[in-house]
């Protein structure tokens, strides 16, 4: 081999403190995503463990090879963590204090019983499955950027791979008693796996976060903040441009008199109608349509591969359940309503802009027509 066992342990041992100090300046600078510093100590611990590894290589100490195959294994099960909470949003703590315990035990008890062979074997093992268990982790989180995850997870799964060769050799030559530190081409390849491994990770791993930080923008940019529906300019940017067919429906709605429910109940009050108009309007929301609030008290629902009288019938249903609704104020419950305009496009190469404005005239038919009603573009009064 072109390059020793030693060295490339200590240069394995250098990658991982650098990728540990590169994820912990990361996290210093923003403190949201703790998943980062977790990685951090995860590289960190794995650090630690090529350094005894690569010591244990020229001095062969039993202890030494047994904490290094702990710190080994520690390490993975840090980085496993990290990905449970990169994918789930939180730890599964249950989980991962199980999955720590059985590793600590299949690598520790073969050292205790005197078989170190057998706890490297076993080490080589279990740290194939808490890779295989983080490349899992990351595959199943793979829509959020499948590029990046997809990338990280295959890394992941390559790197646990190389630890199989490792376990068969050390069996081949004893099963259950070492007679030098594991070397040969297995550990070699083993090694560089972990060097392409570590560094790829480590890059792959920064660009996903960066990924996520720039989507975080963009949904803040594209959500309104009071009901968490999207705002105008985000329904703007998604249909201004684009002409839309005899198939889409756009519906205004507009809350009823909510200046005097703010005069007579306070602006808080009036937030909270707003935010409960939101709620009913989400669960009438069809698949692939689009709900936004426009402004202050109106609010846009585009709704795609649809008709008229269907469209007809969300709105009515919007309107009676918010009509059903019983509003807190700080004098106790009250009710709101809610007029709305609705049109769809006359022809397929009608513009969202053309088809907003008729809806627009319809909900001032509706205001006009006395409130709390639906009126329709074409069809007229309702
Ligand atoms: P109409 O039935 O004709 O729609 O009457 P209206 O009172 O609902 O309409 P108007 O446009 O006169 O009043 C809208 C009010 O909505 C005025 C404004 O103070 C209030 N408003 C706008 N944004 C917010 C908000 O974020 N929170 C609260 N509480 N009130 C808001
Ligand atoms: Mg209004
Ligand atoms: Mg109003």
């Amino acid at each position: 081999m072109f390059v020793d066992q030693t060295s490339l342990l200590l240069a394995l041992g250098f990658a991982a403190f650098a990728l540990s100090a590169t994820l912990f300046v990361t996290w210093l600078a923003a403190r949201t995503e703790r998943f980062i510093l977790i990685w951090a100590v995860g590289a960190g611990t794995l650090m630690a463990a090529f350094a005894g590894f690569s010591i244990n290589a020229v001095s062969n100490n039993y202890v030494l090879l047994w904490g290094s195959n702990m710190l080994l294994t520690g390490g993975f099960v840090v980085l496993f963590s990290a990905a449970c909470l990169f994918t789930e949003r939180k730890l599964p703590r249950a989980r991962i204090v199980a999955v720590a315990t059985a590793s600590a035990a299949l690598v520790t008890i073969p050292f205790l019983l005197g078989f170190d062979a057998l706890g490297a074997i076993m080490g080589n093992l279990v740290n194939a499955a808490l890779l295989i268990g983080t490349a899992w982790e990351f595959w199943r989180g793979r829509s959020e950027a499948p590029l990046w995850v997809n990338g990280i997870a295959a890394l992941y799964g390559v790197t646990a791979l190389s630890f199989i060769p490792c376990a068969i050799m050390i069996y081949l030559k004893g099963p259950l008693v070492l007679q030098a530190p594991p070397s040969g081409w297995a550990e070699d390849l083993n090694s560089i796996m972990g060097l392409v491994g570590v560094t790829g990770i480590g890059a792959l791993s920064l660009a996903l976060n960066q990924a996520r930080i720039a989507r975080q923008h963009r949904d803040e940019a594209n959500t309104d903040p009071l009901t968490g529906l999207l705002n105008r300019r985000a329904v703007f940017e998604r249909f201004g441009a684009t002409s839309l067919g005899k198939d889409t429906a756009v519906l205004i709605f507009d809350l009823d008199h909510f200046k005097s429910i703010n005069d007579k109940h306070g602006h808080a009050a009036g937030d909270e109608a707003l935010r409960r108009f939101a709620s009913v309007l989400s669960q009438r929301v069809p698949p692939r349509s689009a709900a936004a609030r426009i402004g202050g008290e109106e609010f846009l629902l585009v709704v795609t591969d649809t008709d008229r009288d269907l469209a007809l019938a969300i709105a009515e249903a919007v309107r009676s359940d918010f009509a059903c609704e019983i509003l807190q104020g700080p004098q106790g419950g009250f009710r709101g309503t809610v007029s709305a305009g609705l049109s769809t496009g006359e022809h397929h190469l009608d513009t969202f802009d053309n088809i907003l404005r008729r809806a627009d005239d319809a909900l001032y038919k509706a205001k006009n027509s006395g409130r709390n009603r639906v009126s329709s573009a074409a069809a007229g009064g309702r």
